[in-house]
């Protein structure tokens, strides 16, 4: 009975559509899959007249099969929505049909995209090490209020491929996924923190580990001089949530996420933060609540990636059992977050809603 007026809702807000047909050999058998999987990125899949829907917040994309292909009509309610729901599909029926390949060329609205819409190019306006092995580069940039709030915490840094002579910036293909005019020199992506921002004067800081086996991300860090142009793709990630009582633990590479994540806490906010780095020289004076305990935890000669200084200091802590709502964030190597996330899980038994901790790097492994 309500499912009118949510169509005529829906419908008055999708003010741009597009339309690709895919011949696939077994429509259903990628079809199906893929608006499954898409269930994971919060969409709603229904069935109807034989087509399959999928509906986003602001997006929705319909699968009808018919004797020349699939059918993929998509509509948003933004040039920006519509394009990462062009995205979704085409990137997903080209992984599900792998080793087949086939062709997408979208029609209709999207195609005066140039770029990426959440793409764009900074200019280093700054570079200064705030101890040892963090380097602060501060960039200049039109629209870095996209980074503005605890929602848009992080990006990822075009690393440009060290043999070409310029750098090498996305375009938007036919299929709608971005598209390089030399694949095979593709930049690297590295994920990073907006540690600061200054949406008035268009800056926006990121502090750089400089870490020894050092892949596109630190080395780029290294080696960049201000007034260099470097690409960024985002926001992306999820931020803080509102809680009374938080549990923040990181190594080096999530100090920057920590580190303004302290800054944004409520006055009253209380609990405690473990962050471990190398020595007492990378420690950081950090702004917090009086009610936050920060903790510096020093390897001190052991390699970063290698001790479990972290886990034991998550172990230790004692949750408050008065009621008070707890949030646990954690970012750190990949052994460390797996047994900090099977902690919380398990021994802790926190629902989804009240932990992220997350991978931020791979010992021996680059995050290509
Ligand atoms: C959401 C998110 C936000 C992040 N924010 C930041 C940030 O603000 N600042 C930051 O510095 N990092 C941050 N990181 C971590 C960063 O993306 C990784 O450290 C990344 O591997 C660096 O890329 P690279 O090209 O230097 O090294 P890669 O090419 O990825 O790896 C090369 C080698 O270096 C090793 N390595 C990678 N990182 C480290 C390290 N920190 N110490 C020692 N060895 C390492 C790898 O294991 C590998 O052997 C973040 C990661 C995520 C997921």
């Amino acid at each position: 009975m309500t499912r009118p007026k949510l169509e005529r809702k829906v419908l008055i807000m999708m003010t741009f559509s597009a339309q690709t047909r895919v011949a696939l050999s077994d429509p259903e058998a990628i079809i199906a899959p893929v608006c499954e999987h898409m269930l994971e990125h919060g969409g709603v899949s229904r069935i109807e007249d034989g087509a399959r829907i999928l509906e986003f917040s602001g997006a929705r994309a319909r699968f009808s099969p018919t004797d020349d292909g699939t059918l993929v009509d998509v509509e948003a309610d933004s040039l920006e929505s519509l394009y990462f729901v062009r995205v979704a599909v085409a990137s997903h029926i080209l992984e599900f049909a792998e080793p087949a390949a086939p062709t997408i060329v979208w029609r209709g609205d999207g195609g005066e995209l140039a770029r990426p819409p959440n793409f764009q190019i900074l200019r280093v306006a700054n570079v200064q090490d705030i101890t040892p092995h963090m380097r602060r580069i501060s960039f200049r940039g039109d629209n870095v209020a996209r980074f503005a709030g605890m929602n848009a915490l992080h990006l990822n840094v075009l690393c440009q491929h060290p043999g070409l002579a310029a750098p090498q910036w996305p375009t938007v293909g036919g299929n709608g996924l971005a598209q390089w005019e030399d694949p095979a020199r593709r930049p690297s992506f590295r994920k990073y923190t907006v540690r600061s921002l200054d949406v008035a004067a268009g800056r926006l800081d990121i502090d750089f580990v400089l870490h020894t086996d050092a892949g596109p991300g630190s080395a780029l860090a290294e080696t960049t001089q201000i007034g260099a142009e470097i690409g960024v793709v985002g926001p992306g990630g999820g931020g803080l949530v509102d809680a009374d009582w938080y549990l923040f633990a990181g190594d080096e590479t999530a100090l920057p996420a920590i580190a303004r994540m302290l800054e944004c806490l409520p006055a009253q906010a209380r609990g405690k933060a473990f962050i471990e780095v190398a020595d007492k020289s990378e420690a950081q004076q950090l702004k917090f609540p009086a009610g936050i305990e920060v903790t510096w935890l020093y390897r001190n000669g052991a390699a970063a990636g290698t001790t479990s200084l972290l886990i034991d200091a998550v172990r230790s802590s004692i949750l408050p059992d008065d009621g008070s709502s707890v949030y646990i964030w954690a970012g750190c190597e990949f052994a460390a977050f797996r047994q900090i996330r099977s902690h919380c899980r398990g021994e802790l038994g926190l629902k989804k809603e009240q932990h992220l901790v997350v991978s931020y790097w791979n010992r021996g492994n680059s995050s290509e």
